[in-house]
């Protein structure tokens, strides 16, 4: 299938450059905003910005809003704001068995959702699905779909090539590109823990923050960090490396070998193991810490070791990286709500007393969350102009 000819026009944002690339970005991450505070942000005279932002409103990619009194000025003035009414982006996250699709606005809202199962994990047939969810998502708005993101467990190469993602089985697939013919607009394929950390730098709690981390917990542990307002995209960004630090002396041995890291005690399948062992019955995590808020005393302590655990791995991050926050986010996220009091204490026991304190925003993060991740790749695209 293939998107109509109206969604292909338009490919990407304009301006790309300069400084009214500038005014819509802020526009886009903050409106609407007073123009006498977009100047002061961008060092603007009022003249200035007036002449850059005008063709801006006349293409339409920004708008006035309703007159409101400039407290800098004193005068009624008309705050600048993106038109969310024109764009519409896919973000797909693939799991082993799952694709599960947003549709958003131009500013990240979910706007649709859907998820269907992956027959088998071929890339054919991994790309047929995704395009079968995007012509769907598609027609349900009367926004073009501008562009697409993908994101994956694994590591993504130059022009959408997966280098590897092993739970779908594959070794240097070109993904993005055969995607792109298929659809006709922009594909970007990224590592999911990227997308999601891409996605908290715009639209997520560390919003303008120009230094943090962020750390998954879920099926496996992910690590995403941005410094000077850039998100660090390794080849070593994909590879899990958060995932061998030691977090507990005496904890049980990773397939790696390593005793007590945080894949062989903060993952699903480690929480679910050390609960089922003191529960004597399989649990879920959700079960566990469930529990545990109902004051059941195995599962408090299951949650408080474990939370223990996690909070060492955020003074090690914290150490290492120097951020001005952490983002704890993933599908086991709640652990750090659940078990706050000792999520602290294993924070303060890995941070020297003089350190500032290390402020963590808990982000509980289902598919839809790590769709909408996607979607921000390929909202970033679009404004942009970079594939990443
Ligand atoms: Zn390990």
């Amino acid at each position: 299938m293939s998107l109509d000819s109206a969604t292909r026009q338009r490919s990407t944002w304009t301006p790309l450059t300069g400084a009214a690339h500038s005014i819509a970005v802020e526009v886009l991450l903050d409106g609407p905003l007073p123009r006498s505070e977009l100047a002061r942000r961008l060092d603007l005279s009022a003249g200035s910005l007036t002449r850059l932002s005008k063709p801006l409103l006349d293409s339409g990619l920004l708008v006035e809003t309703r007159g409101v009194c400039d407290p800098a000025s004193g005068r009624i003035t008309r705050p600048l704001d993106v038109d969310d009414t024109r764009d519409a982006f896919v973000g797909v996250k693939l799991t082993a068995d799952t694709a599960h699709a947003v549709l958003t606005t131009l500013r990240a809202e979910v706007v649709a959702e859907r998820e269907v199962p992956l027959a088998d994990r071929s890339p054919g047939h991994v790309s047929r699905t995704v395009a079968a969810l995007v012509g769907e998502l598609d027609a349900l708005d009367p926004r073009p779909v501008r562009a697409v993101g993908v994101g994956l467990g694994g590591r993504v190469g130059a022009g959408g090539v997966v280098d590897s993602a092993r739970y779908l089985g594959w070794e240097d697939v070109p993904f993005g590109g055969p995607m792109e013919d298929l659809l006709g607009v922009p594909v970007v394929v990224d590592n999911d823990v990227l997308s999601l950390t891409r996605a908290e730098q715009w639209f997520g709690s560390a919003r303008r923050c120009g230094h943090f981390a962020v750390v998954v917990v879920g099926m496996g542990i992910g690590y995403g960090l941005v410094v000077h307002d850039q998100v660090v995209d390794q080849p070593d960004s994909a590879v899990g490396l958060l995932g061998h630090h030691p977090v507990d002396p005496h904890g049980p041995l990773c397939p790696a070998g390593h005793v007590g890291c945080a894949d062989a005690v903060l993952t699903t399948g480690a929480l679910t193991a050390r609960a089922g062992l003191a529960l004597r019955r399989p649990v879920t995590v959700a079960e566990v810490l469930d529990l545990a808020e109902q004051g059941e005393p195995l599962a408090r302590r299951v949650v408080d070791d474990a939370a223990l655990a996690l909070g060492t791995l955020v003074a090690a991050v914290g150490n290492f990286t120097m951020p001005e926050r952490v983002v704890v986010s993933g599908e086991n996220a709640r652990l750090a709500e659940v078990g706050r009091a000792a999520l602290e204490a294993g924070i303060r026991a890995g941070r020297n007393p003089l350190a500032t304190d290390l402020p963590v925003d808990v982000q509980l993060t289902g598919f839809s969350e790590w769709a909408r991740g996607a979607a921000v790749t390929a909202i970033r695209t679009f404004v942009l102009g970079s594939r990443r």
